[in-house]
């Protein structure tokens, strides 16, 4: 029988209460065979990620605090994702956006923040992370902008208490959940989720993983931080990695609660390149469309599988779209013109050929 949809039962007064309630999607192809995986797809938010919880959060935090005025310019330091769902947050309250985003991240975020109205300033690759942080607060207080804060702000994690894990809390009430894998950019994600897991399912164990060759966390290494929390200096364990979004070269302040409140149970390394395989994985075999981040979060949660007891339930993040990555790795040896088995297939019948 053709399968039937029935609408939403609501209509949206705009676009921005259209973020949230990503489904939970199960595994079948590529899965564990003693466990099953679901992975929550962020890219079913408008702005194909999961920041646009946050960027939606920081604007309403700041109006009902007084402290971003109205037709204010709001400014952030971000890697893309963030700026994307400020840029829709931004668009449609009315607020001009500028962003400040290292020039290493893909020419396609940088486009789409454009598209969508904002000005994106680059910063040399060289000063990482922390310049490009540096030259955000440094044009705020120069124009007296609202300087959103991500990797500082209480608006973060709280945006993933109050959706992402509620979200995760309905979807699987009186279900079993056995595992909880996530990576971190801000820690908004991993903090927001923990707290509410840590209260109400106390035996999901919750796992962190970063880059093994940015393992800021493992190393043990305390970050120096600004009086208003920021990063005093970049962090010496960070080595440039693939993984757009993830563990930028400082601990965010938000990612500090869960280190001080040991909010996981076990932290697990990724190397960058297990991110792009697992994503072209989810792509081809599963037809689920994500980013690298994705693709590692997946690695990390196939190798909880191998020691897992049998029958586990893993959840496992997917915080964005791969089409946020076509000028990358990740799309490597995907070619515009057709390859040697596409041109016979073309010749393989007389009709309509390319010259
Ligand atoms: N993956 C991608 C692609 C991201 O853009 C981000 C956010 N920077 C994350 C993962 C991590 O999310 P969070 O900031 O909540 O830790």
């Amino acid at each position: 029988m053709t399968r039937q949809t029935n609408g939403r039962g609501r209509l949206f007064d705009n676009v921005l209460d259209t973020i949230g309630d990503t489904p939970c999607i199960r595994i079948n192809n590529i899965g564990p065979a003693n466990a099953t995986i679901y992975v929550k797809a962020e890219a079913f938010n408008p702005g194909a990620s999961v920041k646009d919880r946050l960027a939606l959060n920081i604007i309403e935090a700041a109006e009902a605090s007084g402290e971003l005025k109205p037709g204010q310019t709001v400014i952030e330091a971000t890697s893309g994702n963030t700026g994307i769902g400020l840029a829709i947050v931004c668009a449609a309250k009315g607020y001009p956006l500028v962003v400040t985003m290292a020039e290493s991240f893909s020419i396609e975020r940088r486009k789409l923040m454009r598209f969508l109205g904002a000005k994106v300033i680059l910063t040399p690759k060289e000063q990482k992370a922390v310049g490009m942080y540096n030259k955000s607060v440094e044009l705020a207080e120069k124009h007296g902008w609202f300087l959103a804060r991500q990797f500082e702000t209480s608006a973060n994690a709280d945006i993933h208490e109050s959706t992402t894990a509620r979200e995760i809390m309905a979807d699987f009430d009186g279900k079993q959940l056995d595992y909880f894998v996530t990576g971190y950019g801000t820690g908004g994600t991993m903090v927001g989720v923990s707290r509410v897991l840590r209260k109400e399912r106390p035996n999901t164990k919750i796992i962190l993983t970063e880059p093994a060759n940015a393992a800021l966390v493992s190393s043990g290494e305390v970050q120096e931080r600004t009086e208003a929390g920021g990063p005093a200096k970049g962090h010496s364990a960070w080595e440039p990695h693939p993984v757009q979004g993830w563990t930028p070269d400082f601990i965010p302040l938000v990612l500090q609660e869960a280190l001080d409140n040991q909010s996981y149970d076990e932290l697990l390394k990724v190397a960058g390149p297990e991110g792009i395989v697992w994503s072209k994985k989810l792509a081809q075999q599963e037809g689920i469309f994500t980013g690298i981040s994705g693709g590692a979060t997946f690695a990390v949660a196939m190798k909880v599988a191998e020691s897992a007891p049998k029958g586990s339930i893993i959840l496992c993040m997917l915080p964005d779209t791969g089409e946020r990555y076509l000028s990358t790795p990740l799309f490597e040896g995907i070619g515009a013109d057709m390859d040697a088995g596409e041109l016979e297939l073309m010749q393989s019948t007389p009709g309509c050929q390319l010259g």
